[in-house]
Parts: structure tokens; C-alpha cells; sequence
């Protein structure tokens, strides 16, 4: 079943069961300054679970864009890493505001993972919240899920909530075993590790408080359902692979990547890590600009000029020099707009953009090399070998290199790096970029998006590439 199919199976199964299909919202939340990005299917019915927002439905289904960079829900780190994250990804969703509870939440549940996707029961494991003895309960009544698979977890990973504030709920999760092999050895077991055996696929959240600012629950003005599950990671044990990456979501492009850099996948792990998170990272890039985003250097911007580097980098590892991304970008488009046909909205644009981020970043990255060199030339005349905080972080902001470049360069010639003073360096940056999206102009993202966009295909290539300097974005 490809992964186009599974998310119709999804929408289908739960129109059937009297939903709504709605349309995925922008990964730019709308008027909700709390959150820097969509990062899961009920933000677009937040106010809706609080209460303050009347629909003409009380059951939903969507497959929503999230995006998990920043914030409480931040993947970034382990992209490429893992088999299971990804910084754009699709859940899929099903919700009930104050209509059905846990009990049809988890008869729904179980009825789509063993009916429709058939998958096999005796390798699906539960995990609710401590103190959940109701939905211990329904698990063994509503569906007959045997007790020794229930597995009673804490606030981290059976209380969820979206960020600081807002609804949060206690909830329950479905996992399943993908076989020894994947194991991590003698401590892997659920609650017990953090490895790909027992893959996390669908959370079902019993919404029941609005959390406030002190970190206080009131509960909600009715109980409700809000569900998630990664269509990339349904996708993934559906098509019988042990990572997402081996799906035919993400196959055609790194197949693509790797003839481009004469690579083949799957036969070293620091290939497959750059190829993945190159693949990865071209759908966020692809999603965020079609959702109005422009590279800055604050902001959710900067989120944007984080990724475009980071995945530039690795295929810089693939021995990829020049521009690359504003074609993979492109892929997305081309496989994607079925689903998300707003992709196609400013395609020309979009490769544009992306290319001159490669081709500014190409140019920073050389210099960056060269202050590096240089630092570590005045550092052996002086008897020493640690390269400062301050300078990794300037190497990585101003210049846009991550750690771990500056880690390689300095270890080959029996330097070391000042990470904490990096980390403290880059926890101020944090403070200062986290204080600044918060109230800033990104209010009029949109209104600038489009003047850019006109500005550039009016004029030729450098028109609008001085408008999209910093000061004229954020
Ligand atoms: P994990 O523990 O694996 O990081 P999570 O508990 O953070 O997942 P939830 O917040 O419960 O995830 O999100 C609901 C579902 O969305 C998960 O069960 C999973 O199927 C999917 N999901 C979450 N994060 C990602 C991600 N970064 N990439 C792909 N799918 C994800
Ligand atoms: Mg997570
Ligand atoms: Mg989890
Ligand atoms: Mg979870």
C-alpha cells in the first residue's frame, strides 16, 4: 500500500465513522503567538477544544503538516538518526469535541490499525498514563487488548500537551514491536529506551484541561478526543520496512540524491545520515515557503535558513558543491501537490529562494573555513589547542556552521572546542530569537511574502535578492 493510500484509507474510515474531512492548516499557526509552528493535528482546533470556537461538527479527520523545530516538540537533532523523525512530517488525526471519549477513541483506534491496515495484534503494545485506570480498563473491555501488554507510563511520555500553555490531556499510545533485531540490547523495552523496537505510531489524547501560564490544569469545558499518528511512520510497518526513510515517501528522492553525488544508499551510515536528513529537510524547506516563510535571521525564518544549511552541509559531505536543495525542493513539489496542490502555488519562486540561500551559504562556508584555519594558526603559536566558545558560535552564526563541522576540522589537527561556552553562547542566541519571534512583525509575513515574490518576478535575480535581506524580513 503506498503512503498516498494509507492517508485516503485513514479519512475514509473515519468519514465513515461520521467525521468531517478538513483540509490540513499552514504550518504557520494562525493567531497563536504561543507557538512557533504547527506541530501536531489538534493546533487547528485548539480554540475549538477550549471552547471558544463553535464548528458545524463535532467529529474531525485531517492529515495536518507539522513541523517539529523549536519548541517543546523539537526533532531536529535526531533526523537522520533515527528511522522514526522527521522535521516535516503528516499526522494523521481524528477528534471529537465533547462528543465521543476514550472508549470510541480507542475502539476507532483499534479497528483501523487491526481491520483496515491489518496489522498483527500480538506485536501492538499500550502504554497509558499512571494513573489511568479507566483506559486500563477499556483497552481489556472495548477491544479485548490482553493486560500484560498495558504499560503504565508517566507526565513525559503519557501526559501530552501542545507546548507551555493549552489544552493537555493524559493519553495512550499504541506501539509495535518491530523484532528483535532493532533492539538496543538488555535494558530496551518500552518506558525503558529510546530506540526504533518498539515504534510509538499513534497517540490518543484524552483532552480534558487548558493549561495556564503558572502550569495550572482547569479542566476543559467538556471532554474530547485528539488523536495522532505519523503517516510516515504507519507508512513505514505498512510497507513492511524498519524506517521511514525505506517508504516510497522519501525512496524517489533519495535515490535521486544519491546517483547525483555517485552514493549509494544503505551501505555506510554517514552517507545514508546525509541523504536522509537531505531528504528530510527539502520537504520542510518546500512546505515552509509554501506556507510564506522566508529565510531570515530570526524567527521562524531563521528555522527556515537553519535547514536550507544544515541539509546544504551534508550534501556538501556527499561531495555535493554546488547548489542542489532548489532541485530536491522542487521533487517535493512535483510528488506532493496531489495532496497539498498550494505547493504548486509559487513553485518558480521557491526554487529561486532556495538557490540563492545555497549559493550565499556556499559563499559563507568557504570563509568560514578560512577564520577557522586561521584561529587555530594563532592558537599553536600561542602554545594552545582549545578553540574558544565565543568562536565556534560566531563560525556558527555568522557563518552558519554547525558544531560538528567545526568538531571535524579542529580534531584532524588535534584541536578541541569549547562546547559549553558554545552551548552558553548559543542558549543566549536562543533567549534573544525566542523574546524577539514573539511579538515581532511576522504578524505581516504574509504582506511581505508577497511583495517579495512580486518584487522577484518582476525584476531579475539580484532585485529581489536585496529584498530579502534580514532587515527587510523580520
Ligand atoms: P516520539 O516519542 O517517537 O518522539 P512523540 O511522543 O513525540 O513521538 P506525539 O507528540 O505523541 O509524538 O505525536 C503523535 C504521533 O506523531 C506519534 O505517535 C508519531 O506517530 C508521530 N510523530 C511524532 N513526532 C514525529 C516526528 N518527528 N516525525 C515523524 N512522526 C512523528
Ligand atoms: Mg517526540
Ligand atoms: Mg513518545
Ligand atoms: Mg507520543
Amino acid at each position: 500500500m503506498k503512503a498516498s493510500e494509507i492517508r485516503e484509507k485513514f479519512l475514509k474510515y473515519f468519514e465513515k465513522n461520521g467525521h468531517t474531512i478538513v483540509d490540513s492548516s499552514s504550518l504557520v499557526p494562525k493567531d497563536d503567538p504561543t507557538l512557533l509552528f504547527t506541530n501536531a493535528g489538534m493546533v487547528q482546533f485548539k480554540n475549538t477544544f477550549l471552547g471558544q470556537e463553535k464548528r458545524d461538527y463535532v467529529r474531525a479527520t485531517t492529515s495536518q503538516k507539522c513541523l517539529r523545530v523549536g519548541g517543546k516538540h523539537n526533532d531536529l537533532e535526531n533526523v537522520g538518526r533515527t528511522a522514526r523523525h522527521h522535521t516535516f512530517f503528516e499526522m494523521l488525526g481524528n477528534f471529537s469535541f465533547g462528543d465521543y471519549f476514550k472508549e470510541d477513541a480507542i475502539k476507532f483506534c483499534w479497528g483501523f490499525l487491526t481491520e483496515e491496515l491489518g496489522l498483527p495484534k500480538d506485536k501492538l503494545y499500550v502504554t497509558i498514563y499512571t494513573d489511568d485506570d479507566e483506559a486500563d480498563e477499556l483497552w481489556q473491555k472495548v477491544v479485548n487488548f490482553p493486560a500484560e501488554r498495558i504499560y503504565r507510563l508517566g507526565e513525559k511520555d503519557n501526559f501530552w500537551s501542545m507546548g507551555d500553555t493549552g489544552p493537555c490531556g493524559p493519553c495512550s499510545e499504541v506501539h509495535i514491536d518491530q523484532g528483535e533485531d532493532m533492539s538496543c540490547g538488555p535494558n530496551c523495552g518500552i518506558g525503558k529506551c529510546d530506540c526504533d523496537r518498539y515504534l510509538e505510531i499513534w497517540n490518543l489524547v484524552f483532552m480534558q484541561y487548558d493549561q495556564d501560564e503558572e502550569g495550572n490544569r482547569v479542566p476543559l469545558p467538556r471532554p474530547s478526543i485528539d488523536t495522532g499518528m505519523g503517516l510516515e511512520r504507519i507508512t513505514a510497518v505498512c510497507q513492511g520496512v524498519q524506517s521511514n526513510f525505506e517508504t516510497d515517501i522519501f525512496q524517489p528522492m533519495i535515490q535521486a540524491v544519491a546517483k547525483k553525488a555517485g552514493v549509494k544508499y544503505k551501505e555506510d551510515s554517514e552517507i545514508d545520515t546525509a541523504l536522509q536528513v537531505i531528504a528530510d529537510h527539502s520537504r520542510s524547506i518546500a512546505f515552509l515557503i509554501t506556507d510564506q516563510i522566508l529565510p531570515s535571521n530570526e524567527g521562524r525564518g531563521y528555522v527556515l535558513r537553519r535547514l536550507i544549511r544544515r541539509a546544504f552541509r551534508f550534501g556538501r559531505l556527499l561531495g555535493l558543491t554546488d547548489p542542489f536543495l532548489h532541485e530536491t525542493t522542487a521533487m517535493v513539489v512535483e510528488q506532493m501537490s496531489g495532496q497539498f496542490p498550494e505547493l504548486l502555488d509559487n513553485k518558480d519562486f521557491m526554487a529561486r529562494m532556495v538557490k540563492e540561500e545555497e549559493e550565499r551559504f556556499s559563499q559563507t562556508l568557504d570563509k568560514g573555513l578560512i577564520i577557522l584555519e586561521e584561529e587555530m594558526e594563532e592558537l599553536k603559536k600561542a602554545g594552545k589547542n582549545l578553540i574558544s566558545g565565543e568562536t565556534a558560535f560566531k563560525l556558527y552564526d555568522t557563518y552558519g556552521f554547525p558544531l560538528d563541522i567545526i568538531n571535524d576540522v579542529a580534531e584532524k589537527q588535534e584541536f578541541e572546542v569549547d562546547e559549553d561556552g558554545f552551548n552558553a553562547a548559543m542558549k543566549e542566541q536562543k533567549d534573544r530569537a525566542k523574546a524577539a519571534w514573539k511579538g515581532s512583525g511576522e504578524k505581516n509575513s504574509g504582506a511581505i511574502f508577497r511583495q517579495v515574490l512580486e518584487a522577484g518576478l518582476k525584476n531579475s535575480f539580484t532585485g529581489y535578492s536585496e529584498l530579502t535581506t534580514e532587515s527587510r524580513i523580520v
